[in-house]
């Protein structure tokens, strides 16, 4: 098992129960607020068939069994420890952002019937903190795990999806809140605040 190799790879381990903790709180919270608007289209639906089973299960499968050994590949003994350190700031913003955000959150492109844009907290620095702490988090997932199904394609996978869904995310939003959204992307950047 690839989990008993690397203390790294338990830190990690310990960091996806705490990751999987606080979305599954949220999505919970979020479950009774009703929709008025879902864009799960085709293209929606097959990034998110890309994007949860690629990120939630080929760790485990790196970890828990030998099914992946084909993909491993050697790293110097220093590069898990550069993820191990991303991880508390990648977990910090997630909880940070899905606090923020309150029953505004969903999985996907939707619109909530009492839908509020949020502007503060760190949404006020940047409109996507939840993929930046996502990025975050897949960067120390490659760091940590030396495999390319493992590591390396989660963090391609979600840089699909974010490449793809934020224009769109952006523009329901511009569509729903009008002026007040457009302002509000005038003044944040999308993953680094604009100063
Ligand atoms: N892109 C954001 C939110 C991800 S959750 C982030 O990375 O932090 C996706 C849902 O959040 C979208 O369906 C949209 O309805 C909602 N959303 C995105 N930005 C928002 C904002 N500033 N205020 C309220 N809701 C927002």
């Amino acid at each position: 098992m690839n989990i008993l190799k690397h203390p790294s790879a338990v830190i990690f381990f310990v960091g996806f129960i705490v990751y999987l903790s606080i979305r599954g709180y949220y999505a919970r919270r979020s479950k009774q607020i009703t929709k008025v608007h879902r864009q799960i289209d085709l293209l929606e639906q097959f990034l998110l068939l890309l994007v949860i089973p690629s990120s939630a299960v080929l760790p485990l499968l790196y970890l828990f069994t030998p099914w992946l050994s084909l993909a491993d590949y050697r790293a110097p003994a220093f590069v898990p420890w550069l993820g191990v350190a991303l991880l508390p700031l990648a977990l910090w913003l997630f909880w940070r952002s899905h606090k923020d955000l309150g029953q505004n959150w969903s999985v996907s492109l939707e619109i909530c019937k009492e839908h509020q844009l949020v502007t503060d907290g760190v949404y006020r620095f940047v409109r996507h903190p939840m993929y930046a702490a996502l990025f975050l988090w897949s960067v120390a997932q490659a760091l940590v795990l030396p495999n390319w199904l493992a590591g390396c394609l989660p963090l391609a996978t979600f840089s699909l999806m974010y490449l793809l869904r934020t224009p769109r995310e952006e523009l329901m939003m511009a569509q729903v809140f009008g002026q007040e959204y457009r302002d509000y992307m005038n003044k944040t950047g999308r993953l680094i605040p604009r100063f």
